[in-house]
Parts: C-alpha cells; sequence; structure tokens
C-alpha cells in the first residue's frame, strides 16, 4: 500500500520511496533496520546541538505533565515569561518585545504586519512599500512568497503575491549595486517605503550566498538615515548558525525587528518569535481596541515549545557551545581551503559554521537534474545532503566531529568524477 502522506518539496512521481527514520541522536539519524544516516543539513537547518539533547527530552517531557496548551489571549505562563526575558537578553540591544508564533513564515509575516501597522497607527499609511533582496526566501505563504525571488516555485500563485521593490542580492563584487539600489529606491520614494526585509549575512534557499557584515551595517545606516523599518530575518542565521548567536551581531546592528525561529528550540520543536523595538508596541498600545496587533495562531507560545526553548537557552549559557562553533568553524575552514583548488567546483565558501560549493556543470539552477542525483548519491553513502541545484552545502549540527566532517568532505569531493558529472 502506498502511502498518503503528500511531502514538502518532493516531486513524487521522481521519488517514489521516503527514507524511513525511526531515531536521532546526536548528528545522526537511524533507519529501523539499525544504518545510519548522518546528518550533515541539521535536518533542514533546525537542529543546532544534534538530535535528542537529554536536557531539550527533559524540558518536554516534564511540561508535557504540567502544562499543555493554554490561550495566549489574556493568559500567560512561566515558561513563556522566562523565554520572552531570554531572547530579550540574547538578542541585539533596543529588542525589547517578543511576539511568538510557530514557524519562520509566520514570524516574518508578523514582522511584515508590525511594520505596517506600526506606519499605520502612527498616521503614515502612506508608507507601504516594502524593499527585498533578490535571491532571498522567507517562507512559503502568500506573504512571505512575496517579499521572497519569484521563481518556478511560485510561479502559479503569482497573481496571489503583492509588488515589492527589489534590490540586487550582494554577490562578491557587487556591493555597491546593492547599496546604490537601496539608496536609490529610498530617495525616490521618500515616504513611500515601509520596511526593507534581508536575511542577514547568508541568504540560505537562495543558494547559500553570503555576503560581508559590512555590507549589512551599510543597509542598515541607510534605513536608519530614511526612517524605514529594518527587518532582519534571521530564522536560519541565529543560534549560531554564522558563528555569532545572531547574524546581525557581527555587524553591530540591532535591527527594527527580528525574527528568529529554526534554532530556537534546539530544532526540537516548532516554535517562533519576532521581536522588535517598543515603537511598534507603543504605536499598538491605546484605549482604541482598532488599534490593537490583529494576529494570532491556535498554538501561540505553546507551553511545551517554550520551555524547550527555554532549556535551549540554558544549554547555551551552561555548556561549551561557543567552543563547539569555534571547532566546527575551523575545521570547516580547513575542508574549504583543500576544496578551494579543487578542479570541480567553484565558489568554495563559508560562513561560520555553513560551507557551500558549486559543482561546476553546463546544466545550473535549482531544477538541474544533478541536484537529485546527488541526492541519491549522498543518502547511498549514508548522507543527509540536500543540494540546491549544482550547490552542495554543508550545515552540521555542532556536535558533528571532525571525523564525520572528513567523512561528508571525501563523499562530496568525489561526487563530481563518481557520477561523470
Ligand atoms: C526556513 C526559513 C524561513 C521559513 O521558516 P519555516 O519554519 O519553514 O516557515 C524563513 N526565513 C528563512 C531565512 C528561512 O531559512
Amino acid at each position: 500500500m502506498t502511502s498518503p502522506i503528500w511531502h514538502p518539496f518532493t516531486q513524487h512521481a521522481l521519488m517514489p520511496e521516503m527514507t524511513m527514520v525511526e531515531r536521532g541522536e546526536g548528528a545522526y539519524l537511524y533507519k529501523p533496520d539499525g544504518s545510519r544516516i548522518l546528518d550533515a543539513i541539521s535536518s533542514w537547518w533546525v537542529v543546532t546541538h544534534g538530535h535528542c539533547h537529554q536536557r531539550l527530552v527533559e524540558a518536554a517531557r516534564e511540561q508535557a505533565g504540567k502544562l499543555d496548551q493554554v490561550i495566549f489571549a489574556g493568559h500567560t505562563h512561566e515558561p513563556a515569561e522566562k523565554l520572552a526575558e531570554a531572547l530579550v537578553r540574547l538578542t541585539p540591544d533596543g529588542l525589547d518585545k517578543v511576539f511568538f508564533s510557530d514557524s519562520g513564515s509566520t514570524a516574518v509575516e508578523v514582522a511584515l504586519k508590525m511594520a505596517l501597522g506600526y506606519w499605520h497607527n502612527i498616521g503614515e499609511g502612506q508608507r507601504q512599500r516594502i524593499i527585498v533582496m533578490e535571491h532571498s526566501y522567507h517562507g512559503d505563504t502568500i506573504g512571505t512568497m512575496s517579499v521572497g525571488e519569484r521563481g518556478v516555485f511560485n510561479q502559479a500563485y503569482q497573481p496571489l503575491l503583492f509588488d515589492v521593490d527589489v534590490i540586487p542580492s550582494p554577490l562578491p563584487g557587487k556591493e555597491q549595486d546593492t547599496v546604490g539600489a537601496l539608496e536609490r529606491i529610498l530617495t525616490d520614494y521618500q515616504d513611500e517605503v515601509a520596511a526593507l526585509i534581508v536575511e542577514p549575512l547568508v541568504l540560505g534557499a537562495g543558494g547559500m550566498l553570503m555576503y560581508s557584515a559590512d555590507v549589512l551595517k551599510d543597509l542598515k545606516r541607510h534605513c536608519e538615515a530614511h526612517d524605514v523599518v529594518f527587518i532582519a530575518d534571521e530564522v536560519m542565521t541565529g543560534w549560531g548558525r554564522t558563528e555569532t548567536m545572531f547574524a546581525c551581531d557581527q555587524a553591530g546592528i540591532s535591527p527594527d525587528i527580528l525574527c528568529t525561529s529554526k534554532g530556537l528550540t534546539g530544532g526540537f520543536i516548532p516554535l517562533s518569535a519576532t521581536l522588535c523595538s517598543d515603537k511598534f508596541f507603543d504605536a499598538h498600545y491605546s484605549e482604541d481596541r482598532a488599534k490593537m496587533f490583529f494576529h494570532s495562531s491556535s498554538y501561540t507560545a505553546n507551553p511545551i515549545a517554550c520551555a524547550v526553548a527555554y532549556a535551549n537557552t540554558q544549554i547555551w549559557a551552561d555548556e561549551p557551545v561557543a567552543e563547539r562553533i569555534d571547532q566546527l568553524v575551523m575545521t570547516q575552514a580547513q575542508h574549504v581551503e583543500t576544496l578551494d583548488g579543487h578542479p570541480r567546483f567553484e565558489n568554495v565558501r563559508q560562513c561560520g559554521t555553513i560551507t557551500a560549493m558549486d559543482i561546476k556543470v553546463n546544466d545550473q539552477g535549482y531544477l538541474s537534474n544533478i541536484a537529485p542525483r546527488l541526492y541519491q548519491h549522498f543518502q547511498e553513502h549514508g548522507l543527509l545532503l540536500r543540494p540546491l541545484g549544482n550547490t552542495v552545502y554543508v550545515l552540521p549540527p555542532y556536535c558533528v566531529t571532525p571525523q564525520d566532517l572528513n567523512e561528508i568532505y571525501h563523499v562530496i569531493s568525489n561526487a563530481p568524477d563518481v557520477l561523470g558529472l
């Protein structure tokens, strides 16, 4: 019998069999027959410390027996309160209010609504333009697709997507084009721009494209000068991925709004938070009920998810997470150096714990048929790697060992020749 399940981002006609996973531990996933798969992409960029970290398991277990779920309008609970305080402490200065939702996409939707709601409530409702970066990805809901790269992924939904202003992404050598384009839009549409939304330092789903902290700083400076809301989508980059706690830390900037999810619970359970400076809250603070922030989801600030996320902040406080990350960054750098001279790879790059490299092929792009062939090849070698087109990237949990990494790069560097690409 075939399964009734319709899987995400999966062309079932080309992938009739799903890999059954029974259990996870550290950097490994285990199949029912006991064989293991090295999770080199942290199960879609979410797992930070490794699968089934004991303290996260314990936190979930303990909270589940105490308070499973409660309406968050008009009610609160200790896990959410403790987590919110920790988040304000751990994020860049000035982010003093925390709004909870359930996924990266909803965190971004909330950010966009906060920005628009702010301008509306302070009497500048004409500020509605959103500036976005080419090749960016912010989620798969209608709103987040609107602010993301347009392409084959969202062609069918194009009629539903709202218009945005696009600036080029700051590819190496093109940084000034990005900053220049932003400056032009900000000048041309002085009082019409509401916000700029960016993925700081790494454009993830767009191909693991990386840019410098200086550019990020410049973008923030221009937004500040024009009083435009700067939204940092740190859904992927947060929680040590780029080496610092948040990518914005490397530029020494405080965004006006910050979205976090994925690593927020260590990749254990869905939860997200949108943090903002006081002015957004204040603009909605009124005796006029029409000015409240009209947003919620059923499981907003679920107590179990909050308890796990709070336990995650404690892991960061008590365990040598920063040291593990430093080690990983160094080992990754060595592999990048080795691959740099490889005749079959180009644009070998690294940002913190993430590395990416493009295989030299004629057939490029996301739908290039080399991605599924590579994926299959890696699976056969017990590796979970999911290339984006001809871009292979390694984004492992922080508990991955140097031996694991040796294995990963051994298979990657041989792949083009073994597969005859
Ligand atoms: C994954 C991702 C999202 C969407 O998060 P979901 O939890 O999948 O909805 C948004 N922004 C960025 C930068 C992401 O990497």
